[in-house]
């Protein structure tokens, strides 16, 4: 019995003594209890990365979510063809009939007049609708609006 050599448990450092529960623990032995603690918390830590994982992914899968709901809300380009009934030079805002639209910058409206046959192809954004082109119709006879607009060039991606 005095021979044999104290072992020591790899977890406490304890002297392991006989009785007690031991396990092979990598090249040492341990208490099975130290072990079991051990690796108790070891699955409580991969259990807590495991949740912060899961938020995570939740708060991307939430992330996107939000950006489709928002690019849905988003409406999409539209095109009108219609006469200008108003002009506000100041605001650079044209009223065709019930529909307003703000032009964008690059627009010229200097030759445009109430009465006059346009096509505008613009943005609908929250709150107003913004034409970013616009094409006189000038010879286009008085009847109803164009029926068939033409299919519109691919949108560029929009920024988030
Ligand atoms: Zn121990």
């Amino acid at each position: 019995m005095e021979d044999e050599p104290t072992l020591i448990c790899n977890f406490c450092s304890k002297p392991i003594c006989g009785g007690t529960a031991v396990i092979r623990a990598g090249d040492g032995v341990a208490h099975v209890r130290c072990l079991v603690e051990q690796t108790g918390l070891r699955a409580l830590e991969l259990q807590d990365q495991a949740a912060r994982t899961v938020e995570r992914a939740g708060r991307t899968v939430a992330e996107a979510r939000k950006l489709a709901r928002q690019a849905r809300r988003r409406p999409g380009r539209f095109l009108v063809s219609a006469r200008i009934t108003a002009i506000d030079h100041a605001h650079r805002v044209l009223t065709l009939g019930p529909l307003t639209i703000r032009l964008a910058d690059e627009i010229a409206l200097d030759g445009l007049r109430v009465g006059m046959r346009v096509t505008i192809v613009g943005m609908a954004t929250t709150g107003e609708q913004i034409g970013f082109q616009l094409m006189l119709d000038q010879d286009a006879p008085d009847g109803p609006p164009q029926a068939t607009p033409q299919p519109l060039p691919a949108s560029p991606p929009l920024a988030p």
